[in-house]
């Protein structure tokens, strides 16, 4: 006799970007293992009716008054009535912390994906984390609520997820306990690597998103274009894996395939590759510790050809740098630079802000607010708040400045 596996109710934060869509993705191969308990959206609503009439969740939440009447209006018209609509911001808390949910998707980008994702882990589910940028904001607070509660963080960022599956069981009791040297963050450089530095004045948002190995929304495409991305994956690895910032090192490998690599105290290095598709870090997570098919093709080296390395070079990359000395001066000072980098990137991606000018506006704001300590969540929402009222007013000086 088989033995029946008991269906985990997923629910998943941002199911309408591309991390939500990939996790439904997995969701759709493997229906006998995972049931969609809710999903969320931000604006996309034809996209998140259509996820319904496919996954059929229990419930959605869109955080807008007017989009979640929409929402109501299209799933009525398609016989989806008993879909539970909910609609504002403490919602997608609600939702994250269901007692029915057994795994949250943490999908929402950005700052505002915090409060949901916290929810999740004070609740003490299965959280995998895709929204690098709430841990980053908040890291000690965040981690010792998720000790506190007893959740679960899987790592859903392919480096990540990388190092996750290289790292022995017992990491949690200590890198130094498990033999760990390094964790090594693998980088690809991103589509301006060997642009040379004049043409990088010009460049344009849609330049910036064409990623050379990924497809992925257009926030982190500017954060990978300036590197800033590596820069909060470095403060991410070092809440995650309870890493010294020095044991976490950046290295440019153009190809991504080897997606990253813990180096052990006995000359070892332990290395996850695959194609980038992030449906692998995905399906590891949502099935963990089993695994199961992704739909992602076998990697084949024979056709991938080489690998290549090389060191990341920070004067191309300031946003790197940056992230780096926030990460060691410690408190608030990740909070504010990611703040700043959220402002100026949406700037850029309005074409109100060259894309140089990216980590001098991120510079502003951790030059001009003090860094303070951080002991509760009110003190990160307000270390928040202000670094994106420098860094508008930054961005505005700099519209200024360079208009005739
Ligand atoms: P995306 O822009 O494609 O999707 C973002 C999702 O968040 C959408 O569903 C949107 O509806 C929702 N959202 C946006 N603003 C919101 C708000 N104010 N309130 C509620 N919901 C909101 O982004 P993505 O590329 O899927 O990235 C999501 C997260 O995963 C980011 O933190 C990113 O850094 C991380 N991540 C993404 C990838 C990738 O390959 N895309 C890889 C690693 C990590
Ligand atoms: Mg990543």
């Amino acid at each position: 006799m088989t033995a029946t596996l008991r269906q985990r109710n997923v629910v998943i934060l941002g199911s309408t970007g591309s991390i939500g869509t990939s996790t439904l993705d997995v969701i759709r191969r493997h229906p006998d293992r995972f049931s969609v308990l809710a999903l969320t959206a931000h604006r996309n609503i034809d996209l998140l009716v259509a996820q319904c009439v496919e996954f059929k969740p229990r419930i959605v939440a869109v955080p807008d008054a007017e989009r979640a009447a929409r929402t109501r209006e299209a799933l009525t018209a398609r016989g989806l009535q008993d879909i539970e609509v909910m609609d504002t911001p403490t919602h997608l808390a609600q939702v994250a912390a269901h007692a029915d949910a057994d795994m949250i998707m943490a999908a929402i980008v950005g700052a505002a994906g915090l409060p949901a994702t916290l929810a999740a882990v004070e609740a003490g589910k299965t959280v995998l984390l895709a929204n690098k940028e709430a841990l980053v904001m908040s890291g000690p607070l965040f981690m010792q609520a998720a000790r506190r509660a007893g959740a679960l963080l899987l790592p859903i960022d392919s480096e990540h997820n990388a190092i996750f599956q290289a790292l022995p069981v017992n990491f949690r009791e200590g890198l130094d306990r498990a033999g760990v040297r390094k964790i090594i963050l693998t980088a690809s450089g991103g589509p301006f690597r060997t642009l040379p530095l004049d043409a990088l004045q010009s460049v344009t948002p849609d330049e910036a998103c064409a990623h050379p190995n990924w497809v992925m929304g257009r926030k982190i495409s500017v954060d990978s274009a300036t590197m800033m991305n590596k820069g909060l994956e470095v403060i991410e690895a070092r809440w995650l894996f309870n890493a010294a910032p020095d044991q976490v090192e950046v290295l440019i490998h153009p190809q991504s395939i080897i997606h990253s690599m813990v180096s052990y105290h006995d000359g070892s290095v332990l290395a996850q590759l695959g194609n980038p598709d992030m449906r692998t870090p995905i399906a590891c997570a949502m099935a963990w510790p089993e695994r199961i098919d992704a739909g992602v093709a076998p990697l084949d080296l024979t056709r991938s050809g080489r690998l290549d390395f090389e060191a990341p070079d920070e004067t191309r990359f300031p946003c790197l740098k940056l992230a780096r000395e926030a990460m060691l001066r410690g408190g608030g000072a990740p909070t504010l630079l990611n703040a700043a980098n959220e402002v100026a990137v949406e700037a850029f991606l309005d074409q109100r802000l060259p894309f140089m000018r990216i980590a001098d506006v991120v510079k502003s704001v951790l030059d001009e607010l003090p860094v303070e300590e951080l002991p509760d969540l009110d003190a990160v929402y307000a270390a928040d708040r202000s670094a994106r009222e420098v860094a508008s007013r930054s961005v505005m000086s700099r519209i200024f400045a360079s208009t005739p």
